[in-house]
């Protein structure tokens, strides 16, 4: 075993898991790759620590500044904990209404939380153009991220999940599934998997309420108007990291549909999920049923499901959003 000279060095290198009952159920093999696992407890670690060295390497973050982000809660946390971890300090900007584990995972590894009202992206103060305003008036104090466009996210997974995923299953993968957020993930992956597997089909998931389905069908920024308990997954606009992404195909699955998968997972198989990754395993259970049986089918488990504990593992919030937790899985095969 490795002996880590400090806390990031432990990003990245997660384990994979089958998720026994979904690949049961279906004839296929789900496998998850456990992001969870990162010491700050999600994907976003890779992009932080990426964003990070790239910016220090680049001398756009030098000793005394700090990292300034807006976030829906994972990339604040990353960010705090890669900050702290190279002597740094960071400073989150989230919409109020978030998971509120998520803000006390920023606080908790030092992290600065700065609460914005949660308003269209259109509005000055929405809590992206508010990171990007506190960089740009002082420009000598804060770097700003900027996770959207900024390609260390992407190369974050093109350098390293992509070849670690790689390393894990060669040639044979014949789905790889993914939410967006930013993009980062998607598109590191997908444009690394799919220069090393020609045949690989990329699927990407996208929740009610987000425009990436309608423009991956017909090219326009199009919500279905519906809402969904998912955070930090979907976009509104075409945005660097994102537009790196090779998607095969886009599905539009409700939070009906991931709730009853999560829940099936977590009653037979331990594996507790957060709305992202139930997403995500969704829609590698949605890819599986009309699959040829046997294809290996690989997602991510984005964050700790204990995270989502206060939403999607909440029977009040779930009654306050109609989901009929007596489903059963049959309903969707
Ligand atoms: N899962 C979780 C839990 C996230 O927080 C995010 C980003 N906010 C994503 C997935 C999406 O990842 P990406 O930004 O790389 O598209």
């Amino acid at each position: 075993m490795t002996i880590h000279q400090a806390q990031h060095e432990l990003i990245g290198n997660t384990p994979v898991v089958k998720v026994p009952s979904l690949s049961k159920l279906t004839g296929s093999n789900i496998y998850i790759k456990c992001e969870s696992m990162n010491p700050g407890g999600s994907i976003k670690d890779r992009a932080a620590k990426q964003i990070i060295e790239d910016a220090v390497a680049e001398g756009k973050l030098k000793p005394g500044m700090t990292v300034v982000e807006g976030t829906a809660g994972n990339t604040g946390i990353g960010l705090s904990l890669v900050a702290k971890s190279m002597g740094m300090n960071a400073i989150a900007v989230m919409p109020k209404g978030q998971a509120i584990e998520k803000e006390r995972m920023i606080e908790l590894y030092g992290g600065q939380l700065k609460l914005v009202d949660a308003v269209p992206f259109s509005n000055e103060n929405h809590f992206y153009h508010t990171a990007r305003r506190m960089a740009e008036e002082n420009p000598e104090k804060y770097f700003w991220a900027n996770q959207f466009e900024n390609l260390s996210n992407f190369r974050a997974h093109y350098l390293h999940t992509g070849p670690e995923i790689y390393e894990e299953f060669g040639e044979n993968l014949d789905y790889f599934v993914s939410v967006a957020g930013t993009g980062g993930t998607i598109g590191g992956n997908s444009a690394y998997l799919k220069e090393k597997i020609p045949n690989l089909k990329v699927h990407l998931i996208d929740p009610d309420g987000s425009g990436l389905f309608s423009y991956m069908k017909n090219g326009e920024f199009k919500s279905n108007g519906k809402g969904s308990f998912t955070e930090g997954i979907g976009i509104m606009r075409l945005v660097a990291n994102f537009a790196k992404a090779e998607v095969d195909e886009a599905f539009n699955l409700d939070d009906q549909y991931l709730y009853t998968v999560a829940k099936y997972v977590r009653d037979n198989d331990g594996i507790v999920l957060g709305t992202s990754s139930a997403l995500n395993v969704t829609g590698a259970f949605h890819t599986a049923l009309s699959a040829t049986k046997d294809s290996n089918i690989l997602t991510f488990m984005c964050d700790l499901g204990e995270r989502s504990y206060s939403k999607m593992h909440n029977q009040e919030f779930l009654k306050s959003r109609e989901i009929d937790t007596e489903r059963e899985i049959s309903f969707y095969m």
